[in-house]
């Protein structure tokens, strides 16, 4: 009895012992989630079944759980330098990203991260800004923001960053559709409106090489994707930077847990 209790005392131990170092060896590997959101919004405003909006109380739960764990939210630029190799940031740290300029982020969104003084960063699709004509929230999440008001946006809310989301390309398959030529063109327009931007987040996450092709030559240094949902890491390539899709409701804990997880 006394030696079977020995051998199961030691495979238990020998267990532990694999099951730390395995916890050890995966978290050694520096990782920063990227968060992706979209809308945030009333519950009310919020059409029934829309998978990319995330209600205001839960957007406020979860940014206060940022706060109280003592996350440190990254700027683009201490992102980049993370990424490639010349900055160390805590283990504690997060990117948070809007995708596609919309006035729902800035009627909800910035006022809740300039509380806490996080920075964060808008992804905004080019055409869309141009196009919107909207003064002020309505309650309706298809509006975007217009583009004299990002101006007074960026002077209420320097913590907010703009990058680009494409000017045009924001549609099923653009990138296999449009020509080099093309996407030139739409990367001009973007300057033209929001000055030279060198960090994209790919429509619906979708690039090939063509598009990685072109930004190369136009100056770019970063692209984000949404398709692993994973955190980004060093290893990954600067063009397919991964992201964690947070644009939905999710209980606290799953969100809370979703950042510790090792991957
Ligand atoms: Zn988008």
């Amino acid at each position: 009895m006394k030696g079977k209790l020995k051998i199961v005392g030691i495979v238990v131990g020998a267990l532990f012992l694999i099951g730390m170092i395995a916890i050890a060896i995966i978290y050694r590997e520096p990782k920063v989630a990227v968060l992706s959101y979209h809308n945030i919004a009333k519950k009310e405003e919020i059409k029934k079944d829309d998978p990319w909006c995330v209600t205001l109380e839960c957007f406020e739960k979860e940014m206060k759980y940022l706060h109280d764990a003592g996350y440190k939210t990254l700027t683009m630029q201490e992102f980049y330098e993370w990424k490639t190799g010349k900055r160390e940031v805590p283990f504690r740290s997060v990117l948070i990203t809007f995708d596609d300029g919309l006035l729902s982020n800035a009627e909800y969104a910035m006022p809740i991260l300039k509380k806490y003084g996080f920075n964060a960063t808008i992804f905004c699709i080019g055409k869309e800004v141009e196009k919107s004509t909207a003064e002020k929230w309505n309650g309706d999440c298809s509006l975007y923001m217009k583009k004299s008001k990002i101006e007074e946006y960026k002077k209420e809310y320097p913590n907010i960053e703009f990058y680009s989301h494409s000017y045009n390309m924001h549609y099923e398959n653009a990138v296999n559709c449009l020509t080099k030529e093309q996407m030139k063109e739409g990367i001009k327009k973007y300057e033209e409106l929001f000055g030279k931007t060198d960090v994209i987040a790919y429509p619906f996450g979708k690039y090939n090489d063509k598009v990685i092709e072109v930004l190369k030559e136009k100056g770019y240094k970063m692209g984000f994707t949404l398709a692993d949902n994973k955190k980004a890491t060093r290893g990954e390539s600067n063009w397919t930077i991964n992201r964690i899709n947070v644009s939905y409701d999710k209980p606290l804990y799953k969100f809370a847990l979703r950042l510790l997880l090792p991957y």
